[in-house]
């Protein structure tokens, strides 16, 4: 049994050396001296993950219950912490310093250091993502009470990062899948390729271990990572690239991959959380798909009463809903459109080309559910699909490789994206500002961040307004409560959660902001609710656009 202390020991170093080569051989070297059991859930936790998207049980700690049972914990007055908080920013930070002022009086003095080992954390997590019902946040609050009163302050600071699953230690998905690769003498590309089909890092670093990774593949009711589009220049090179091409509308909605186990139906999210129980009008459309079992891909769009998609917020509160779904299906309902199979009955069909799969899809659904799609090369026709979208209030087209096999996870050339040009970032939320007067309860302008690749660091590039009405800002305010860390005078610091799209005018150089650089007359395009921090835009980027810019006469 490896002590939770030596996972904490590797976390302080990784997080102490700032190049990603050095984060990797810490890991690796780690991972490989654990057991099974122990290598996956290290897997996980070292990217800040409790539980894998699979396995369906979610932690629900924010960080008002993490100071709830620091604050049982040590019996300290809740100033004192608020204040930790303001001086650190970091919630790791103030449980280890909560825990080494506890000691040796109370609770903790009769228990002594309990020497907590990885799988003894993982248990209490389990109990604590298992917690259900009207005295869950108190029984959430008591697991981790527990763990506190029995860790050293190191460990502490670790734990807490887990609860609330923000590591900051620099280490991604990315990193693991190296590290995992490196510590058992693997292909890279077998990691990544086992970890896009099984979304589940634990059992990949154990087929890894084996020698079993290309043995692993789709898997009914486990989400797969989604096949993703790249920018085309335009529809004539796009098709020159292509020749002929699938056309299809850009639908303005959000995507959901839905498993069909016979009667029983799973969707999961681009963000692969399962969101099965708010969208049951969707379950419905699935039960009537004409197969045993089936994996399909596809865009739920929720239709106004003019027959033009709605604003993507209000997709949104559909997939967030927990309480009166079918109320809130009624004002909101979802159509969905199905572009794609992953799999079918008993077989994984991602190696077949599109045509093939197509034929597979419209062989077992309705046309009503079906996505359209025009097979070819002629930039006129391809033309009018487009204009045709966009008068319908979609985005553009999608041009289709008909003959590529379905890559989960990749951003390739064989799905090629055309849309009206804008310049646009995704940008994460990493606080905010109480607004004045009359929306003095709303957080109303938004501090944005990218994460700097080299150091795992996020850095702030500005602010954005939202430019909201008061009852949308009163849902984003809602949206944002749970992941506040820390409240500094007027303004909020978030946990870096939520991306937004933002569109700006220019990249300019700033010495105000810790990334250098600023966003001028930036706005608020949508909130990306299907990108996590580690698929918004990096600094890398930021300053690769703010280089492509000369070229239009600005100066570095
Ligand atoms: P983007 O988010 O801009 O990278 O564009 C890719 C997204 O477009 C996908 O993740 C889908 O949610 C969405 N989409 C809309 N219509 C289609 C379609 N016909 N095929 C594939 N993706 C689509």
């Amino acid at each position: 049994m490896t002590g939770f202390l030596g996972f904490a020991q590797l976390c302080q170093k990784v997080e102490g050396v700032s190049g990603s080569l050095e984060k990797i051989e810490l890991v690796a070297a780690f991972l490989n001296g654990l057991e099974d059991s122990e290598l996956a859930v290290a897997s996980n936790f070292v990217m800040g993950v409790v539980f894998s998207a699979s396995s369906e049980l979610v932690m629900g700690v924010g960080p008002s219950i993490l100071y709830e049972a620091l604050l049982r914990s040590c019996g300290c007055p809740a100033e004192q912490i608020s204040e930790m908080l303001r001086s650190t920013g970091d919630p790791g930070l103030v449980a280890a310093g909560v825990v080494e002022k506890r000691r040796p009086i109370g609770f903790a003095a009769f228990m002594g250091e309990m020497q907590l080992s990885i799988m003894d954390v993982y248990q209490r997590f389990l109990a604590i993502a298992r917690a259900s019902g009207k005295r869950s946040q108190d029984a959430k609050v008591k697991n981790l009470q527990f763990l506190f009163s029995g860790a050293s302050a190191l460990e502490a600071q670790y734990i807490a990062r887990l609860a609330i699953e923000d590591m900051r230690i620099g280490v991604g998905e990315g990193g693991v899948r190296d590290s995992i690769a490196r510590a058992f003498s693997r292909d890279a590309e077998d990691v990544e390729r086992a970890y896009n089909l099984t979304s589940d890092m634990g059992l990949v670093a154990i087929a890894a271990r084996k020698g079993t990774l290309l043995e692993l593949g789709v898997m009914l009711n486990h989400p797969i990572k989604m096949m993703l589009a790249q920018l085309g220049e335009g529809i004539p090179s796009a098709l020159d690239e292509l020749g002929i091409a699938a056309i299809e509308w850009k639908y303005d909605g959000a995507r959901v991959q839905i498993h069909k186990d016979k009667e029983m139906v799973r969707i999961f999210s681009r963000r692969l959380e399962n969101v099965t129980a708010s969208l049951p009008e969707i379950v419905r459309a699935a039960r009537q798909i004409r197969a045993e079992s089936a994996i399909l891909d596809g865009e739920v769009v929720a239709i106004g009463k003019d027959g033009r998609p709605m604003a993507f917020q209000e997709i949104l509160k559909r997939f967030r809903r927990k309480y009166n779904v079918e109320k809130l299906a009624q004002q909101i309902p979802l159509h969905l459109f199905l572009f794609d199979i992953i799999y079918l009955d008993g077989r994984s069909v991602v190696d077949l080309p599109l045509t093939e799969r197509r034929s597979l899809l419209e062989n077992i659904c309705d046309p009503t559910i079906l996505a359209p799609q025009v097979l070819s090369g002629n930039p006129d026709t391809a033309g009018e699909i487009y204009r045709r979208a966009l008068v319908a209030g979609h985005e553009g087209l999608m041009l289709k490789n008909p003959s590529s096999i379905y890559a989960p996870g990749k951003r390739g050339k064989n799905w090629l994206k055309i849309k009206p040009v804008m310049e646009t970032l995704d940008l994460a939320v990493i606080g905010a500002k109480w607004g004045e007067g009359r929306r003095a309860s709303f957080l109303g302008s938004y501090r944005l961040g990218c994460m700097d690749q080299e150091t795992g660091k996020i850095l702030d590039v500005g602010w954005v307004a939202t430019g909201l009405t008061d009852y949308a800002l009163a849902e984003m305010t809602e949206m944002f409560r749970d992941l506040i860390i820390v409240q500094k005078g007027m303004e909020v610091e978030l946990k870096a959660a939520v991306i937004f799209e933002v569109a700006y005018e220019e990249i300019q150089k700033s010495p105000n902001y810790s990334s250098g650089y600023a966003l001028r007359f930036p706005r608020l395009v949508r909130v990306r609710d299907d990108k996590s921090l580690e698929e918004a835009d990096t600094l890398e980027r930021l300053v690769s656009l703010y280089r492509g810019q000369r070229g239009r006469g600005n100066s570095a």
